[in-house]
């Protein structure tokens, strides 16, 4: 049984990995930008409040999310383990997600954070644009989501690695390349 999380900054490719590591592992990925967009989408009340934050490049409101987060690793297919990806993304949703774990009485069992340098990254993004037309990879959104990953989430990223549960891994090469570091680094978590 497997609790983690993967956390990077945007373009980091965390969302690619999540869904391998999910499927090696056979945990469920459980990703809360795919969540927001998927109720954009659909148009939902939840999709049209949060529409307008993501656009920006900005926090959905905890308002929001937290209880969408809690709704989903209440569902029977987190019951044995998951992979949360983009969330959380600030010291108070730490303490959040550490009150829902307690709530079950569960646990972390390793954060995975995957880096990269920022001109990488903003490439990519910009690549990615092209390719998908997310309507949040422009390049001063790209910017302002950037910066929010350094000013707020790199301190929940402090916190795991106070705790000790905290692997990082080089996100920069291929594919299929980061995927088997990031099994290699959770296998070591694992047996520590
Ligand atoms: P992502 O696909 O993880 O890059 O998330 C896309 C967008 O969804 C972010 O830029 C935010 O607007 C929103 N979002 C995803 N996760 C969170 C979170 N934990 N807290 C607030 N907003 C979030």
């Amino acid at each position: 049984m497997t609790r983690m999380l993967i956390i990077g900054p945007p373009g980091s490719g965390k969302g690619t990995q999540a869904e391998r590591i999910s499927e090696r592992l056979g945990v469920v990925a459980i990703s809360t930008g795919d969540i927001f967009r998927a109720n954009v989408k659909g148009e939902t009340p939840l999709g049209i409040e949060a529409k307008k934050y993501m656009d920006a490049g900005d926090f959905v409101p905890d308002s929001v999310t937290n209880d969408m987060v809690r709704d989903r690793l209440s569902q029977p297919d987190a019951e044995n383990g998951f992979l949360l990806d983009g969330y959380p993304r600030t010291t108070a949703q730490v303490d959040y997600l550490d009150q829902i774990l307690a709530d079950g009485q569960q646990e972390l069992d390793v954060v995975l954070q995957l880096t990269a340098d920022d001109e990488e990254l903003v490439a990519r993004l910009l690549g990615r644009a092209k390719e998908t037309g997310r309507s949040d990879d422009n390049e001063a959104v790209i910017r302002h989501r950037l910066d929010l990953y350094h000013g707020q989430t790199e301190a929940v990223v402090a916190k795991y690695a106070e705790r000790g549960i905290l692997t990082k891994v080089d996100g920069i090469g291929g594919i299929d390349e980061v995927t088997e570091r990031v099994l290699t680094a959770i296998e070591s978590a694992k047996a520590v």
